[in-house]
């Protein structure tokens, strides 16, 4: 098993999953550190169920993790294939985003070798599962410290820009409009006029709102920009904030563990019962398998109800 690519609360919940599942039928497990790249140099270790006690509750992820430039190229997965047998490993769980599956996906179409695959990205914009181990704690993490800035926000009249985490898209940046109860929220898949968000800023000063917040996805633009242009727009006062690494770490919430163990327990079933090639998640709160083909050729789209929700809270 590795956890590979960027880290996301509830990775541990899921590993802990894995080892438990496997061992409970009886398989030996091997854990790998840092990813693909631990795999390559052969940095792996027999895991037993202590190996997981006291990590449930704990972010990041007691494999570490790491990016592998060496794993993109023929040679390395070459590489990563031998380390595997000579470890007399029969299938491989990786737990990961949509890079790290995409390294899945290849060496199972590549060398035929069994992998199985378990969404973990705070970003969830992998398809194939409603939700990726991370996501929950991820908007959570933000809507705690924007409860923390609309108070001060609310005291002193402001406008508050905050930018969350979602390079090209607005999974997080919506959910926490939605739980933060902002004005406006801009994502990267949908264009939007920062001079309309002005207007709105604008008429709900009239009708008495004196504090706004407006949730921007780091890939729709920067926090600073946005809070520069509404100021000089509209001349409220505008300070902005961006929260950054904070959101992928803290101790996961319990939507993420339960989802992060079931998960984990079903990779292991799974690739344990000869299923291969394939992605596990949840559709509607039952346990489903995808192959990794069908997930990482499918894009998943943020909710456009969702979003034009947000809008529809600020009448
Ligand atoms: P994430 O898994 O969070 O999306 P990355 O995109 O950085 O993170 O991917 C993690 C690692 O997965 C990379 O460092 C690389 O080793 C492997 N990987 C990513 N894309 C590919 C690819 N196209 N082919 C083979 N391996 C890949």
């Amino acid at each position: 098993m590795i956890t590979s690519g960027g880290d996301s609360p509830g990775m541990n919940a899921a590993v802990r999953g894995v080892v438990r599942a496997a061992l409970g039928r009886g398989a030996e497990v091997f854990g790998f550190r840092h990813g693909w790249r631990g795999v390559i140099s052969g940095d792996g270790f027999p895991m037993n169920s202590g190996s997981v006690s006291g990590i449930v509750d704990r972010g990041g992820t007691s494999l570490h993790t790491a990016r592998c430039p060496e794993f993109r190229e023929p040679k390395g997965r070459e590489q990563a294939v031998q380390v595997l047998k000579e470890f007399e490993v029969d299938g491989l769980v990786v737990i990961g985003g949509d890079g790290s599956l995409t390294g899945a996906r290849r060496l199972f179409e590549e060398f035929r070798f069994p992998v199985v695959g378990i969404p973990g990205s705070i970003d969830n914009d992998i398809a194939g599962t409603d939700y990726s181990i991370g996501f929950d704690t991820a908007v959570n993490t933000a809507m705690d410290a924007i409860d923390k800035i609309r108070d001060t926000a609310y005291s002193h009249d402001r406008v508050f820009v905050i930018e969350v985490m979602g390079r090209a898209n607005g999974f997080i940046a919506v959910e926490v409009a939605l739980a933060s109860g902002a004005e406006a929220v801009l994502v990267p898949e949908v264009p939007f006029s920062l001079m309309d968000a002005c207007n709105r800023l604008r008429k709900l000063r009239v009708e008495g709102k004196r504090s706004s917040l407006i949730i921007v996805a780091e890939g729709a633009a920067r926090a600073t920009d946005v809070a520069d242009f509404i100021h000089r727009t509209t001349g409220f006062e505008t300070r902005y904030l961006v929260l950054g690494h904070m959101q992928r770490g803290g101790s996961p919430t319990a939507f993420d563990r339960v989802l992060a163990v079931r998960l984990g327990a079903y990779a292991a079933n799974r690739l344990l019962s000869g299923f291969m090639g394939e992605m596990v998640g949840v559709d509607g709160g039952k346990l489903v398998a995808h192959p990794l083909s069908y997930v990482l050729s499918t894009t998943k789209n943020i909710d456009p109800d969702r979003l034009l929700l947000v809008e529809a809270m600020t009448v």
